[in-house]
This record gives C-alpha cells, sequence and structure tokens, in this order.
C-alpha cells in the first residue's frame, strides 16, 4: 500500500504543479507590508479543494481586518477523516513577504511563475507554498489510491504569518481553541535543511526594540549650544551592544548558532545638511535569546544602561533636561518549552527520512519564529520539518520540485503511518 501511495504521487506531479503555478500568480501580502491581504489567494485555493479534492469538511475561519481587501484575513482547514478522530494537522501559511527591489528579480517577476529546470521561480514558492502543495498532494494521493489515514488529517492554510500571526494563527488559537486537541500532532513546514535532516524543535526567543534619542538641533558650529542626539545613539547602541554580548553569554548546543545574538539593525534620523547636528535619532535592535535567559532580565540590562547614559550625558538646555530616551518594544515573545525529542512525530519522521532518503536527522533549534512557538506556547508539540534550499525573502526566490515531490512523499508516508 504505501508503495503504491508514493507512486501515486509522482503520477498527479503535473496537478500539483499546476496548483502551485496558479496560486503563485496570487500575490498575498499582508496590509502591515502595504498589501490586500490574501483573500484572492483564498479563493482560488477553495476552488481547488472544492473541484479536484473531496475532503470531509472545508471550514473557514476569518477575521476581521478593516485595512484588507474584503475586510478579512483567510484561514482555512481541511478534513479528511481517518480511523481515529485524533489528528494529524499540517499547517501551512498563504500570505508571501513583498518582492523588495523589484531590479534584483532578474530570472522572472515575483508573481510570474516560472519553470527552469528543476526549479520554480516566485516570490512565495519556498516560503511557504511549496509544503503548501506537498501537503495537499500528499492528501491528494491517499484520496486517488481510497485509503482512508489512521490518524483524520487536518491541513490548515492560515494567513498573516509574515507579519506577527495576529489575525492567522494566534487568531486560530485564542477565538477557535476548541478546534485543538493536545494529543493532536502538529505538523509545521516552514523551516529546514537542504537535505531534509533537520526537525527543529525550539525557537529562540525574540526581542525587538527602537531607542528614540531626542536632544537639541544647533549648527554643527555651536555644539555646546545643543545636544547631539547622534553621538548619543552611537555610544548607547555600543553600550546595549557590548553589555548585552557580555552579560547574556551562555551557549545552548540545541541552537546554531547556540549563543545568543543582538543586533543593531536600523537607524534613522541623520540630519539633513553636513552642517546641522541632529536633535533625533533612532536605533533599532533584533535580539534572538537562547531559552535559558528571560527576556524581562535582558530589558532591566538595557533599562539600565539608557539611565547611566542619561545621567553621564544630562544636559539642560532653556530648563528642559536633555537627552530623552524612549524605548519602543516592537516585538517580543519569550519561547516556549521545546518539543520534547522523543515526541512520536519526531520519531516517525526520522523513521521516514532513514527509510525514503538513507539519511539520518536531527533535531535542533532555530532563531527564527514559526507557527510553532505559537502552538508550543498553548503546550501543543509542534514540529517544525521540510526541505529548504533557503531562499525564502529572497529575490528570485525560488523552490525545487524535487522537494516538493519528494516532501509529499514523506508527508503521505507519515499519514499512513502515524497513530
Ligand atoms: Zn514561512
Amino acid at each position: 500500500m504505501e508503495s503504491l501511495v508514493l507512486e501515486e504521487v509522482e503520477k498527479i506531479k503535473d496537478d500539483a504543479i499546476k496548483s502551485f503555478i496558479d496560486l503563485l500568480k496570487i500575490p498575498a501580502i499582508s496590509p502591515d507590508f502595504g498589501g490586500e491581504g490574501e483573500i484572492d489567494k483564498a479563493n482560488k485555493l477553495i476552488e481547488i479543494l472544492n473541484n479536484e479534492f473531496n475532503f470531509d469538511k472545508i471550514e473557514k475561519f476569518y477575521s476581521t481586518d478593516n485595512r484588507a481587501k474584503d475586510k478579512v484575513r483567510p484561514n482555512i482547514i481541511a478534513t479528511y477523516k481517518g480511523e481515529d478522530s485524533k489528528a494529524l494537522w499540517i499547517i501551512t501559511h498563504i500570505d508571501v513577504v513583498p518582492p523588495g527591489n523589484m531590479l534584483d528579480w532578474t530570472i522572472t517577476k515575483p508573481f510570474e511563475p516560472k519553470i527552469i529546470g528543476n526549479k520554480i521561480y516566485a516570490r512565495g514558492s519556498e516560503d511557504n507554498g511549496q509544503s503548501l502543495i506537498s501537503s495537499l498532494y500528499a492528501v491528494k494521493a491517499l484520496m486517488n489510491k481510497k485509503v482512508s489515514p489512521r490518524l483524520t488529517i487536518k491541513l490548515a492554510f492560515v494567513s498573516d504569518e509574515e507579519a506577527g500571526s495576529k489575525y492567522g494563527m494566534k487568531y486560530l488559537l485564542e477565538n477557535h481553541n476548541y478546534l485543538f486537541n493536545k494529543d493532536d500532532y502538529y505538523l509545521v513546514p516552514d523551516a529546514g535543511n537542504k537535505d531534509g535532516t533537520f526537525i527543529e524543535i525550539a525557537e529562540k526567543s525574540i526581542l525587538q526594540f527602537r531607542l528614540i534619542i531626542k536632544g537639541k538641533q544647533v549648527h554643527a558650529s555651536t555644539p555646546h549650544l545643543g545636544l547631539n542626539a547622534h553621538r548619543i545613539s552611537l555610544e548607547l547602541a555600543k553600550q546595549i551592544d557590548d553589555r548585552l554580548h557580555k552579560k547574556f553569554n551562555k551557549t545552548n548546543n540545541l541552537f546554531d548558532p547556540p549563543e545568543s545574538t543582538f543586533e543593531p539593525t536600523m537607524v534613522k534620523g541623520s540630519s539633513s545638511s553636513p552642517n546641522i547636528i541632529p536633535g533625533f535619532h533612532e536605533v533599532t535592535f533584533d535580539c534572538r535569546v537562547i531559552p535559558d535567559y528571560k527576556l524581562d532580565s535582558v530589558l532591566s540590562e538595557i533599562n539600565e544602561t539608557i539611565e547611566q547614559l542619561k545621567e553621564k550625558s544630562k544636559k539642560i538646555i532653556e530648563d528642559k533636561v536633555f537627552p530623552i530616551i524612549d524605548l519602543e518594544i516592537i516585538d517580543k515573545n519569550d519561547s516556549p518549552k521545546p518539543t520534547s525529542t522523543d515526541n512520536k512525530l519526531v520519531l516517525e519522521i526520522k523513521k521516514t527520512i532513514k527509510e525514503l532518503r538513507n539519511k539520518d536527522a536531527i533535531v535542533g533549534g532555530i532563531g527564527g519564529i514559526t507557527f510553532a512557538s505559537f502552538l508550543r506556547a498553548y503546550n501543543y508539540e509542534a514540529v517544525v520539518w521540510s526541505t529548504h534550499d533557503d531562499v525564502a525573502h529572497q529575490p528570485n526566490e525560488y523552490s525545487i520540485i524535487d522537494n516538493l515531490i519528494n516532501d509529499s512523499k514523506v508527508f503521505a508516508y507519515i499519514m499512513l503511518r502515524l497513530r
């Protein structure tokens, strides 16, 4: 039976590629990045689900977002009933990141998918279209062979992954929590490595913050009359960089890199002319912290550094105290408990990779954030796995067709075997 289903995955390859291309043509960019949201792509997906598949149930859980087209952010769950009501979830996202600089798209335009050799080029091809199609056509192979799997299969197609998940995964967990069970298995195919030998069970905590520094703008020839916000900003960024690296220096070998990272990523507020001392400056940090530390302790180190620098560079100008330094949190998410290494889905993926690819998969953690973090925060043991060439978010993003088909076989295998 298993080999017949794997053969079927090969046979329906052209259908899978056709649906893949139809979906890639439709942009699905969050209003946070200036897009219309995901409704057009969701409607196309529902059309495919209705025309080509016979799912037992297709449910829509649309959240409201007045900024988006039709004022909704669509989330869809397709259920294929198994012998058991216990479910294997495969959760993918339908939104994509914006193209970035259009001049960098040298192979094709972002939403004009193009096949060259073994690759399909388009925005959203690897992230996360490939896994969406792989999971969908794994179910299709089972349906064609009239196999009912042991577990109920739930494919979730979710919005808003790239801009924080408020209208997608977080919305589902907060407002429709009854959908999820502790006993279910949760597979999130949204990260991985080139040969599918990496199974992700942990994610670092994320902290992104902005420091807004206000001094006093004056002519560059008379700095004593003002306060240079840029200089304060440089000093503050350097101090925070040094102090965080020094204080939070433990390593955790589950992760690559094993240490926490603290990176200044953006600056804003240079003056408009060489002879003006800027009265305003801004610097942004992105920090990925190993779970051995709490983000609150990182924040108190930052606040202490701010207070000390304010004291050191204090200047009173026209009865006002400078500098003014504000700390604004962009994103703060303490990493939840990792999925256990002996989780049955983890073991099943390992076994499958050994049998189908003759390779030994390892478990580990990443610095990125996927749906798995939100699921783990609710104590659902999510597992992240897929075969990725790591071109997500880049210009000329592509998906390798062999990865699409071979991952589909892995999903089909797991659907047949997991209990
Ligand atoms: Zn993704």
